[in-house]
């Protein structure tokens, strides 16, 4: 495929799309920013971004840039107050004489395997944490260049993600 083919595509779904983004919060502040490493790459479509940030893609080209703010229901979902537990410091995934402090994201191990938290208070042998993502609840602005869009191999769609720069390694 020509360079000339590949930047007439826009996106939709089955697309890989590579893209550099700022994230900012309500307050303007830098909560991150992938300009430093690689473009992260996904399979439009498929998940693997936010919804609101999904649909802003739609039809954009390889090369365009543009701004979208978008609300916790198209982002990482509202807060929910009782995500908060009591846990045992001992079933914390941290450096035995690691010092803990409120709002340290720290791993705990659940049924479903590792998931991380925000610590809300230290006590001597427990903490309290809390299970939301540090992202619910917050309206987000996406600063975004998108960076290429291709089509995605019959592979990359079978198993629902991008591979390759940015993507999925196996
Ligand atoms: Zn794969």
């Amino acid at each position: 495929m020509s360079e000339e083919q590949e930047s007439a595509l826009t996106i939709g779904t089955d697309k890989v799309v590579t893209f550099h983004y700022k994230l900012t919060n309500e307050e303007g502040k830098e909560m991150e920013n992938s300009h430093s490493g690689e473009p992260v790459a996904y399979l439009h479509g498929h998940g693997g971004v936010i919804r609101g940030l999904a649909t802003a893609m739609e039809g954009k080209a390889a090369g365009e840039s543009f701004s979208v703010t978008i609300q916790p229901v198209d982002a990482y979902g509202l807060r929910n107050e009782e995500n908060q537990q009591r846990i045992p410091i001992k079933h914390l995934h941290v450096k035995k004489k690691a010092k803990l402090r409120v709002g340290q994201i720290v791993a705990v191990e659940t049924e479903k395997g590792p998931k991380q938290v925000t610590v809300v208070k230290v006590g001597k042998f427990n903490v309290d944490v809390d299970s939301n993502h540090p992202l619910a609840g917050k309206v987000l602005t996406f600063d975004v260049d998108v960076k290429s869009v291709r089509e995605a191999s019959a592979e990359e769609v079978s198993h629902g993600h991008a591979h390759g720069v940015g993507g999925h390694h196996h």
